[in-house]
């Protein structure tokens, strides 16, 4: 089944610079900004540039060149953000929600990366 992206969600408005974000890193493809609600001392979010509704999506129909890209910019954020582990830092927990049971609000593909305080076990 095809992925039906929907253009009026804010991360497309924040793409096409209609709503202003706190960015932290822009790349080609890729786009890091930090999140309004932050759940963490740094609460970054990685969005591609292109319209893919979820990480499946982004996983399975993104060309590699976005796909490294998105990674590569992703790790990134970590190194400025100073939070790798065994480089100096202390860690961080890198998340995608996807769907309705993945409790997804913003219907395209995100990675939270979360540092700055122990996360606590994962809620499974
Ligand atoms: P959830 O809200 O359940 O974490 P998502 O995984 O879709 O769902 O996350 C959406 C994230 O986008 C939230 O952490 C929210 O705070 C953030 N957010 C919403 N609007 C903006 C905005 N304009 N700028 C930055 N972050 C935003």
């Amino acid at each position: 089944m095809a992925y039906a992206y929907d253009d009026q969600n804010i991360f497309a408005k924040i793409l096409r610079g209609e709503i202003p974000n706190n960015t932290v890193l822009e790349t080609e493809h890729t786009l890091a900004f930090r999140d309004i609600a932050p759940k963490a001392p740094d609460h970054v979010l990685v969005i591609p540039k292109g319209p893919y509704v979820c990480f499946d999506h982004f996983c399975n129909d993104a060309s590699a060149e976005e796909i490294v890209d998105f990674a590569r910019a992703a790790g990134q954020v970590c190194k400025m953000l100073g939070c790798e582990p065994g480089h100096g830092g202390e860690g961080f927990r890198a998340i995608t929600n996807a769907g309705e049971d993945g409790v997804q609000e913003v219907p395209h593909y995100h990675l939270h990366i979360l540092a700055g305080r122990p996360m606590g076990p994962m809620l499974l």
